[in-house]
């Protein structure tokens, strides 16, 4: 399908059009079509823009990346598909490496998925088949299946468009979780240390710019940037946001 740059909801479509070709080849779950919509209708209450709030944890994320000992990005069959190139750099940057964790693992998918990382740049992809030989203890679902050298030996781990329930066995394995996700008020984000409510499509670029910004800082610096930053208050400002601009349509 060829949409029209003028088209007024062009970058949305796109996106979507992402996902559907993703589906096709067998990267996209049929879920994860389901998991967008949800994503899109807090996007459409927020303005389809980022906000301060996803700004302050964009910068803590960043400063939380470069302190790390051992940063992983786990990579879900939704963000291979919209972002690979800015998972993939990202991951560069920072010195770490991606894994692919899939919620609805199957081998074929898996391979694909690295398949097309390793099309954007990665030298390496964690996670597939027999190299998540890990399990996330107190975890049902398929993405219990951790790689050891990945995920398992992580101290910071990026968790985009997450399910609650992993991004809260990691925080109780003891890592740092940094989430991506619209919704502020969903399990992932109340669990992770730095919640990024926003697009992955907006967060992505901006995460990768703001690291090649904080790489000129030192330590103790960026350190700082870390410790003064409150998730929680930080959450309640992306809400804030949401009423905020649904206040216009109010009249108020
Ligand atoms: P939780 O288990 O954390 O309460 P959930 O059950 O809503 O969350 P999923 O059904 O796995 O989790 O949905 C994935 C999440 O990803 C949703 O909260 C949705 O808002 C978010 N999401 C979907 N697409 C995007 C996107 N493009 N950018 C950022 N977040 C997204």
């Amino acid at each position: 399908m060829i949409i029209p740059k003028s088209h007024p909801r062009y970058v949305s479509l796109k996106t979507r059009e992402q996902l559907v070709r993703g589906n096709r080849s067998g990267i996209v779950v049929p879920e994860g079509l389901i998991a967008h919509g949800r994503g899109e209708a807090f996007d459409y209450i927020l303005g389809e823009k980022t906000g301060q709030s996803a700004r302050n944890a964009i910068t803590a994320a960043a400063a939380l990346l470069l302190t790390a000992r051992r940063p992983v990005i786990s990579v879900n069959g939704n963000t291979a598909a919209l972002v690979p190139g800015e998972l993939v750099r990202l991951a560069q940057a920072v010195g770490g490496d991606v894994e692919v964790n899939l919620f609805h693992r199957g081998s074929d998918r898996e391979k694909r998925i690295a398949r097309t990382l390793r099309r954007f740049g990665a030298s390496r992809v964690l996670g597939v088949g027999k190299d998540a030989s890990s399990r996330v203890p107190r975890l049902a679902s398929m993405r219990r299946q951790i790689d050891p050298s990945g995920i398992g030996d992580a101290d910071v781990v990026l968790v985009p468009l997450e399910d609650g329930d992993r991004a809260s066995a990691l925080h109780r394995m003891g890592k740092k979780v940094i989430a991506v996700d619209l919704n502020p008020l969903s399990r992932t984000s109340r669990s992770a240390n730095v919640t990024i409510v926003d697009n992955i499509t907006r967060a992505l670029p901006l995460l990768n710019r703001e690291v090649r910004r904080l790489r000129r800082y030192d330590r103790k610096r960026l350190s700082r940037i870390v410790g003064s930053f409150n998730n929680e208050k930080n959450i309640v400002l992306a809400v804030k946001e949401i009423t905020r601009y649904l206040d216009k349509w109010n009249g108020t």
